[in-house]
C-alpha cells in the first residue's frame, strides 16, 4: 500500500483538534465527509480573485468563473466515464438529483397504472420522491426486499417486473447496512425488459471507481460533500437521449432559450435542468474534490477503508451483546449497530463525550429500522483519513460504556 495516512491527515486540518478535551475520532463521513485544504483553497481563491456570476457576464471574472464551472463539468464527465458532457447536470445534491429524475422522468413517461420497483434498503431521499410522483401519476410503488444478511432478493426482481414497471431504483451502496449492491445485474436484467434504472451513488462513489457506461446505468446521482467535496453541490448523471424527453424541473433563468408571455423554448442539455444561478462556488471547489479522489486512487483508498472495516467488525464483534444488520461480504463503509439493552442515544451521546463522532437515530431509512424491528441504530463510517488506532481507541471506549449503560 502507498497511501500515507498521516500525509493524508494534514490535509484535513479539522480532525486534529480535541473536542471535550479528548482527540477528535470523526467515524460519521457516510454523512459528511471532512473537506481537504485544497477544496477549501479553491473555495477562498475563487472569492478572493474571480468570483462572479457565471454564462451571463461579458466581463473578465465572469469569465474566468464560467470556464472555471465548465470545466468541472468535463472533470465530472470524465471521472464517472460519461459518453458527454451534457449528460452531468449541477444540482444541490442527490436528494435533487433524485426528485429531479423522479418529476421529470414521471412527467415523461409514467402513466396511471405504471410501477417503480424501489429497494427495501434505500435512503428516504429515493422513495419519498417516487412516492410523490406515483401519487400524482397514479402509479404504484413495488418494493424489492432484502434478507437478514442485508442481500437484496434480485431473485425476486422478475416476479417482481411487470408489463407495468417503468424504473428501478437502487442504491449502490446502502447508507444503513453498506451492502454493495450487484447493480450491473440488476440494470441487466431491468435493460431486456426496457425498464431504466436510478442508481443512486451517494456512498458509493468516494468508495468504489464508477464507471456509468459500462455499468450502464440510465441514471446515476451523488454529492459532493460525501466525497471531500463542498456542500451544496450534486450531479445527476443521465442517458442524454432521455434527458432530452424529459420537460425541465424548475423554471427560470439559464434553463430557457426564449421566453414571451406566450410561449417559453427551453434550453439545450445539461442547461435544460439548471435554472437559476447555481453553486458556483461550490461546483468550482468540487472539480478539487475530484482530483483529490483521483491522486489518492480509489482502488487503493477502497483497499484500505476495506481494511479499516473489516478490523472494526472483528473488534465490534467480541463485545458482548452486539448486534450488527448487514453483513454481506461485499460491503463497503459503514457498521450499522447496536448493544443489546443499551439504548443507541444513550450510547452515541457518551462516545460524544469521549470525542468520538458517530451517527445515531434511524438513518433516513425507516423501511431498514421497521426491516430489523429497532426503533434507532449507531452508525460508524470511514474514510481514507481514518486509522486502525482510531477503531482501537473507539474499542476501548465501548468497552468501558458497555458494562457502564447495560
Ligand atoms: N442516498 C443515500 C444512500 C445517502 O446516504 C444520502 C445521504 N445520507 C442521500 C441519498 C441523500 O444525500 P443528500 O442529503 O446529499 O442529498
Amino acid at each position: 500500500m502507498t497511501l500515507d495516512i498521516s500525509q493524508i491527515r494534514k490535509d484535513f486540518p479539522i480532525l486534529d483538534q480535541q473536542v471535550y478535551n479528548k482527540p477528535l475520532i470523526y467515524f460519521d463521513s457516510a454523512a459528511s465527509s471532512q473537506k481537504p485544504l485544497q477544496v477549501l483553497k479553491k473555495e477562498e481563491q475563487l472569492y478572493l480573485e474571480y468570483y462572479g456570476n457565471i454564462h451571463r457576464g461579458a466581463h473578465f471574472l465572469a469569465d474566468k468563473a464560467t470556464n472555471d464551472y465548465e470545466a468541472v463539468r468535463d472533470q465530472v464527465a470524465a471521472f464517472i466515464n460519461a459518453s458527454s458532457r451534457e449528460e452531468i447536470i449541477f444540482t444541490k445534491g442527490t436528494t435533487e438529483s433524485i426528485n429531479l429524475v423522479a418529476f421529470s422522468f414521471g412527467e415523461a413517461f409514467i402513466n396511471e397504472g405504471d410501477e417503480i420497483i424501489v429497494s427495501e434498503m434505500e435512503h428516504h431521499a429515493n422513495i419519498v420522491p417516487w412516492q410523490m410522483m406515483a401519487e400524482r401519476k397514479g402509479a404504484k410503488i413495488v418494493m424489492l426486499p432484502f434478507d437478514e444478511s442485508g442481500i437484496l432478493c434480485i431473485e425476486q426482481l422478475d416476479e417482481l417486473i411487470s408489463n407495468k414497471t417503468k424504473l428501478v431504483a437502487v442504491a449502490h451502496i446502502a447508507n444503513t447496512l453498506g451492502t454493495i449492491n450487484p447493480v450491473e445485474e440488476i440494470i441487466r436484467k431491468a435493460h431486456e425488459k426496457n425498464i431504466k434504472v436510478l442508481v443512486d451513488g451517494a456512498q458509493a462513489i468516494k468508495h468504489i471507481p464508477v464507471d456509468v457506461a459500462e455499468m450502464d446505468a440510465d441514471f446515476y446521482a451523488f454529492s459532493a460533500h460525501k466525497m471531500y467535496g463542498p456542500n451544496g453541490v450534486g450531479i445527476l448523471y443521465g442517458k442524454k437521449e432521455l434527458l432530452e424527453k424529459m420537460p425541465p424541473y424548475q423554471g427560470g433563468g439559464e434553463m430557457i432559450s426564449e421566453v414571451t408571455f406566450e410561449k417559453t423554448t427551453f434550453n439545450e442539455l445539461p442547461y435544460k435542468f439548471e435554472a437559476g444561478t447555481p453553486n458556483i462556488t461550490s461546483v468550482i471547489a468540487f472539480g478539487e474534490a475530484v482530483k483529490y479522489l483521483q491522486n489518492l486512487n480509489i482502488e487503493e483508498a477502497a483497499a484500505y477503508e476495506n481494511e479499516l472495516l473489516e478490523y472494526a467488525t472483528k473488534k465490534l464483534k467480541e463485545i458482548p451483546g452486539m448486534i450488527i444488520y448487514g453483513d454481506h461480504a461485499k460491503k463497503s463503509g459503514v457498521i450499522t449497530f447496536n448493544v443489546e439493552g443499551i439504548h443507541p442515544f444513550d450510547l452515541g451521546t457518551m462516545l460524544d463525550k469521549m470525542g468520538i463522532a458517530v451517527r445515531t437515530g434511524r438513518l433516513c431509512a425507516d423501511p431498514v429500522m421497521d426491516h430489523f424491528k429497532v426503533q434507532a441504530t449507531i452508525r460508524i463510517s470511514f474514510a481514507v483519513y481514518n486509522t486502525l488506532e482510531e477503531i482501537d481507541s473507539f474499542i476501548q471506549a465501548l468497552n468501558k460504556l458497555v458494562p457502564m449503560l447495560s
